[in-house]
């Protein structure tokens, strides 16, 4: 086990309906160490940059429109194995498929208005964080 550094996001929808402070919670009650916040209004244009690797999917615009629908709260996390950690409290892409308490099942509406991001590997994780935090060091 190392520590680790990843990038949540509280997407536009939780914000929405008011749902912060209960990720939040749910973060501090895992010990998720909040190192860095920012409340952003993406442009879509920053929204493509940020979902680059879906350019070629067919949700791809949708996506970006709704990234950029409204504030989200974007934080960078730190903890041992924090990554994976992390990815297990979101629940699944598809709220549909989430286990019962996580994230997505308590707050997403569906598989694109799920509530929150996290990084799903090391390397994705240093692209976000330096795509929101420029300068700080991913690990
Ligand atoms: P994640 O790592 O669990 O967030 O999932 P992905 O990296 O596969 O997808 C990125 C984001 O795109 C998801 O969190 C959703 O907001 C959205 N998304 C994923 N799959 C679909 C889909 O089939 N349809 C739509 N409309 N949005 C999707």
């Amino acid at each position: 086990m190392s520590i680790e550094r990843t990038l949540a996001i509280i997407k536009p929808d939780a914000m929405e309906a008011g749902h912060a402070g209960d990720i939040i919670r749910i973060f501090e009650a895992n010990h998720f160490k909040i190192i860095a916040a920012r409340l952003v209004n993406l442009s879509k244009q920053e929204a493509e940059g940020f979902y680059a690797v879906h350019h070629s999917k067919e949700f791809f615009a949708s996506l970006t429109a709704f990234m950029s629908s409204g504030p989200a709260l974007v934080m960078v996390l730190e903890g041992e194995d924090i990554i994976a950690r992390l990815r297990e409290v979101m629940g699944a892409t598809n709220p549909a498929h989430a286990a019962p308490g996580t994230i997505r099942k308590l707050y997403a509406t569906n598989v694109e208005r799920n509530a929150v991001h996290g990084s799903d590997a090391p390397e994705t994780a240093a692209f976000e964080i330096a795509y929101f935090f420029p300068g700080m060091e991913s690990v």
